[in-house]
């Protein structure tokens, strides 16, 4: 049998709508064997999984096949097969057509008695020590096609807001924000490093100085907000934070836009209507694999998103928050105080018992933020907001920036950073400075929010966490 390129996917055979013009028409279907069943009849039934569907296409292969006995009667889950056939109706229940064989070429058996992904059902924990096999079982399908359309849907939606996408560097030598957390970059020899003055002399380094991996391409993106009006990123961050929650992860995907002439309540309109988009898009387009997460990882969870779309998001400040939480009679782990910093306990309370859905927090304590976010009139607080979702917490985290140079100059000597490691950051502000504002999105967090998955390392290809960075 040659190989023609003219396969088909199964997700448009499995569509009406669409595969009725291929009726009673010879195609080719190309994929992985989940089930065979043989029937008395003399035919065996396959359930074939190409990834470009939840569902299968269920085969017919009658034993008229030239090697019926030799590869059919021998295919095991996880084989890869080349399927020439007629579509039919089907008689069956669960499907509307089905293929009839007339050709089935094995390019690839998979031994049963060393495949791992047997029926029998493995824990999720189990299937991230075979994160290579795992994209073939269900919910790792599901989890992929979910995170694809909201990747999609990103670029989607911030091209029609007229945002650019631009690519902020990842390695970089600005180690001044979050330096206790970044990943550190060298071609230095670690078994003899050049020392001068007791110190590790980087002037001999790559870059002739400390670089990192980044932990957020912000401060770059706000350089070209400042130019292209609006923008927004989408990279791989690096966060070295020796957290081994269900939400964090070593290295995650982010989302970063950029606006400039944007106050805070333009920012906060943005992540609601970007928020929302991915939503809509997520239930229409991955209907079939949310069905699945609705009633085997979080039931319910489709019309909670379904609501989410029809009501406005809530908006509460730090202070009332705060009042909230203290009011509640709940006991938290962490005792709340204005001041604190919310933990996740506490931000769960508020989305999931409080409000009982998403919620944008803004106006927090200046201490525990930032330097770069803009300052109120009352001084104790800054323009940030974070948007926290039920199950997750907090998903966005973001802020109005301080465009004032004398301000933003105060705020910086407050925290002890040096005006010359940041003299292009400042020169936005000399030269033509504008109010602009700004937030991140984990992709990874967005992903667990609609899937309703509990762990982060189920929700990213290959997770890299403390202690784990295989394959
Ligand atoms: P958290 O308090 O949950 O650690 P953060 O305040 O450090 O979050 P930001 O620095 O505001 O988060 O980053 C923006 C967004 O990036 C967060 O809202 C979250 O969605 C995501 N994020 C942050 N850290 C991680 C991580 N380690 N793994 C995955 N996503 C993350
Ligand atoms: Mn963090």
């Amino acid at each position: 049998m040659t190989i023609s390129n003219e396969w088909i996917p199964i997700v448009q055979v499995r569509d009406a709508s669409i595969a009725t013009k291929w009726l009673g028409k010879a195609i080719e279907v190309r994929g992985w064997v989940r089930t065979r069943r043989d029937s008395k009849g003399g035919f065996s039934f396959l359930e074939i999984n190409d990834g470009s569907s939840f569902g299968n296409l269920q085969v017919v292969a009658p034993n008229a096949l030239a090697n019926y006995e030799s590869d059919v009667l021998n295919l095991s889950v996880g084989s890869s097969v080349i399927i020439k056939g007629v579509l039919k109706e089907s008689p069956g229940e669960g499907q509307s057509f089905e293929m009839e064989a007339t050709a089935i070429q094995v390019t690839g058996h998979a031994d049963p008695q060393t495949y791992p992904l047997q029926k029998k059902r493995h824990t999720f924990e189990k299937l991230r020590e075979w994160a290579h096999l795992r994209p073939r079982t269900n919910t790792f399908g599901a989890v992929t096609r979910v995170r694809n359309r909201l990747s999609y849907s990103t670029h989607q939606f911030f091209q029609d807001e007229g945002f650019f996408y631009i690519h902020t560097p990842i390695i970089t030598a600005s180690d001044c924000e979050g330096a206790g957390q970044m990943f550190r970059v060298t071609t230095l020899p670690l078994d003899k490093l050049p020392i001068k003055e007791g110190k590790v002399d980087s002037s001999q380094d790559f870059f002739g100085k400390p670089a990192f991996l980044t932990v957020s391409g912000q401060l770059e993106g706000e350089v070209y907000a400042c130019a292209m009006g609006k923008i927004y990123t989408f990279g791989p961050t690096f966060r070295a934070e020796n957290s081994n929650t269900t939400r964090h992860l070593a290295e995650f995907w982010m989302i970063e836009p950029e606006a400039a002439f944007y106050e805070l309540p333009d920012n906060m309109a943005l992540a609601e209507r970007y928020l929302k988009r991915m939503i809509r898009d997520c239930l229409q387009d991955c209907a079939e694999d949310m069905e699945f997460f609705d009633k085997m990882i979080q039931p319910g969870v489709v019309e909670t998103l379904q609501l989410v779309l029809d009501k406005p998001f809530e908006h509460m400040s730090y202070t009332k928050a705060v009042e909230v939480l203290l009011a509640s009679g709940q006991k938290f782990e962490y005792p709340v105080h204005w001041g604190a910093d919310l933990q996740s306990e506490h931000e769960r309370y508020l989305t999931e018992t409080y409000i009982k859905g998403p919620v944008i927090l803004y106006d927090y304590p200046a201490a525990i933020k930032s330097f770069y976010m803009r300052i109120n009139d009352d001084q104790k607080t800054v323009r940030a907001m974070d948007v926290l979702v039920p199950g997750v917490g907090e998903i966005i985290g973001g802020s109005q920036r301080e465009e004032r140079l004398d301000v933003l100059l105060e705020r910086m000597a407050a925290n002890g950073l040096k005006e010359e490691d940041y003299w292009w950051y400042l020169d936005l502000r000399r030269f033509g400075s504008v109010p602009h504002a700004g937030f991140g999105l984990g992709l990874e967090r967005m992903v667990q929010y609609v899937t309703g998955m509990v762990n982060i390392r189920d929700v990213i290809p290959f997770p890299r966490t403390p202690g784990n960075a295989e394959f």
